[in-house]
């Protein structure tokens, strides 16, 4: 039985309803730090029971929702995709996020175009843990074959990045977010935590990141910060 978190409300900072849905999986699942690409499965009609509840309990009251699904929104079968366009119009929200690899990004259109047609306006998020560009490919491996923050621009609104990584620091946190306001969006700054994964948190990255860049940007409108990846409440 399922028995994660996947509904929430994130209140403060752009207030959204959130659900954790389940699809088939991420299609690159080599990302050097990860290991939530664990939460799919190949039933695509158990995935689309679970997600129909998990769905059900959107009540539209924000008018926007995130949908995350440990991957990528194409890993999420036609009958979700068509549930969530249903709810969307059922319950009046107009802003709908969802979470998109680079891999996929020429699939981004169609997408826009499927809940756009209903007047849902489609956001997208990707992960790219830094602009250094060396650091995110050799290290990460992050499967984002393109230096230019402003190509990425070109398919993504919104990015996440990954701190409190050994080689990180101070500085090159701090060019990571300004380079994310300067071409995205939103920024959603997410710090490592101890996972299944060889990646490993650094406490001095962590510390530096907590003392000298948190108090500068925790109020700033368009930045997310998750000091845990459960901050969202969903998710284990
Ligand atoms: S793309 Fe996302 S879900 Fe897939 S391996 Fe990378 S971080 Fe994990």
């Amino acid at each position: 039985m399922d028995t994660m978190p996947r509904y929430s409300v994130i209140e403060g900072k752009n207030p959204r309803e959130i659900c954790l849905l389940r699809g088939r999986g991420c299609q690159w699942r080599r990302c050097a730090f990860c290991d939530y690409h664990l939460d799919f499965s190949l039933d695509q009609e158990a995935n689309d029971q679970l997600n129909q509840q998990v769905l059900a309990q959107v009540d539209g009251h924000l008018g926007r929702l995130e949908v995350i699904n440990s991957g990528s929104f194409c890993d999420l079968s036609t009958k979700t995709h068509q549930e969530i366009r249903r709810i969307c119009q059922e319950r009046k929200i107009g802003q709908l996020h969802f979470e998109c690899h680079w891999m996929h990004r020429h699939e981004i259109e169609a997408i826009r175009h499927f809940y756009g047609d209903r007047g849902i306006e489609v956001t997208i998020k990707m992960g790219v843990e830094t602009f250094d560009y060396a650091y995110r490919e050799q290290i990460l491996r992050k499967g984002i074959d393109t230096a230019s923050p402003a190509e990425i621009a070109c398919y993504a609104d919104e990015v996440c990045l990954l701190f409190g990584l050994q080689g990180q620091t101070v500085e090159s946190m701090e060019r990571d977010i300004q380079t994310a306001l300067a071409y995205f969006r939103r920024v959603c700054v997410n710090i490592m935590v101890e996972n299944s994964t060889p990646i490993k948190p650094d406490p001095t990255v962590i510390r530096g990141f907590v003392e000298q860049l948190y108090p500068k940007y925790r109020d700033e409108q368009r930045v997310d910060i998750l000091l845990n990846n459960t901050d969202f409440g969903v998710g284990a």
